[in-house]
C-alpha cells in the first residue's frame, strides 16, 4: 500500500535538525509519497531541493496569503521559474486568508490570481488555501476559469463543498477531520465521491488524533486514511489505491517519467 500525503512542509525552519532523519525515514519505508509545499520563496526552493534528491517526495512552489507581507514583485517571476522544474508538480500553497491576516484584501486576491495563472499556463494545479474567504476563492478561479485546483486541509461545510464539486477541484483532508469537535468535517466526508478525495498532514501542524498536539510527520497520514475507511466503512487498501489514483489523475505531472517507461 503506497500513502500519500498530498501537503507537507518537510523544511529545515519547521524541522531543524530532524530533517534529515525524517527524509531518510521516508525513504527507507518506502511506503509513502509526499508533495513538500512551499509557502515564500525560500521555502519553495528548499521543497524542490529535497524532492530533487528524494524519490518519495515531490515539490509545490508558491506563496501563502500570510507571506505577503514580505512580497518583492519579483517573486512572481522566481515562482514561474520554479514552476518549470521536473519535480515541481503543483504552484501553491496560494490563496487567500480572511482570518487574522494582516495582509491587504486586494494584495491576497491579486497575487492568488497570478499564481494561478501561472499553474494555468504550466498546466499543473494549483494547491489553495483558503480561510473565511470561500466566496471570494471561488470567484477568482472560475473568473480565471482554471478547475485543475486542490482545496487544501479543507476547512469548509456541506454547503461549500457541493460548489467544489460542482467545478471538480480535489479536497483534501487533513488531521482536522479526526479531532473530536469537526463533525462538521466528518458530514463533508460522508457525502463527498471518493474520486475527488486527497488526504494531507499539512505538517509539521494539524497533528491527527490520537496524536493531537504533537509535531506532525508525513506517516501520521495513515491515521486520516484509516479514520475515513472507518467512516465510510471501506477496506483501508482500496482507499488507498483509490487516493492514489486520484493523486496521479490530478498531479499528472508527478507521473510522466513513470508513463514514459512503461510505453
Ligand atoms: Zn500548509
Amino acid at each position: 500500500m503506497i500513502f500519500i500525503d498530498s501537503h507537507a512542509h518537510i523544511l529545515r525552519s519547521l524541522y531543524s535538525k530532524d530533517l534529515e532523519r525524517e527524509i531518510e525515514i521516508i525513504e527507507r519505508e518506502n511506503f509513502f509519497k509526499i508533495n513538500d509545499v512551499g509557502f515564500d520563496i525560500e521555502s519553495s526552493k528548499e521543497a524542490l531541493e529535497i524532492a530533487e534528491r528524494s524519490v518519495n517526495f515531490f515539490a509545490t512552489v508558491g506563496i501563502h496569503p500570510e507571506e505577503l507581507v514580505h512580497f518583492k514583485e519579483g517573486d512572481i517571476n522566481l515562482i514561474e521559474e520554479l514552476g518549470r522544474k521536473n519535480k515541481v508538480i503543483a504552484i501553491g500553497e496560494t490563496g487567500l486568508d480572511y482570518y487574522n491576516n494582516d495582509v491587504a484584501l486586494e494584495l491576497q486576491r491579486d497575487i492568488f490570481s497570478r499564481q494561478i495563472e501561472i499553474a494555468k499556463s504550466l498546466n499543473i494545479p494549483v494547491i489553495i488555501h483558503s480561510r473565511e474567504a470561500f466566496d471570494d476563492t471561488m470567484c477568482i478561479i472560475k473568473e480565471i476559469g482554471y478547475n485543475n485546483a486542490v482545496f487544501h486541509s479543507f476547512d469548509y461545510r456541506l454547503m461549500e463543498v457541493k460548489s467544489v464539486l460542482d467545478f471538480d477541484c480535489s479536497v483534501s483532508f487533513s488531521g482536522m477531520l479526526t479531532f473530536k469537535k469537526r463533525g462538521d468535517l466528518r458530514e463533508v466526508a460522508e457525502y463527498i465521491p471518493l474520486e475527488n478525495v486527497l488526504f494531507e498532514t499539512d505538517s509539521p501542524y494539524l497533528s491527527p488524533e490520537p496524536l493531537r498536539g504533537r509535531k506532525n510527520r508525513p506517516q501520521n497520514v495513515k491515521y486520516i486514511y484509516e479514520f475515513f475507511a472507518r467512516l465510510r466503512g471501506i477496506d483501508i487498501e482500496v482507499l488507498c489505491e483509490r487516493v492514489l489514483q486520484n493523486f496521479k489523475g490530478r498531479f499528472k505531472k508527478a507521473y510522466i517519467e513513470e508513463e514514459q517507461c512503461s510505453k
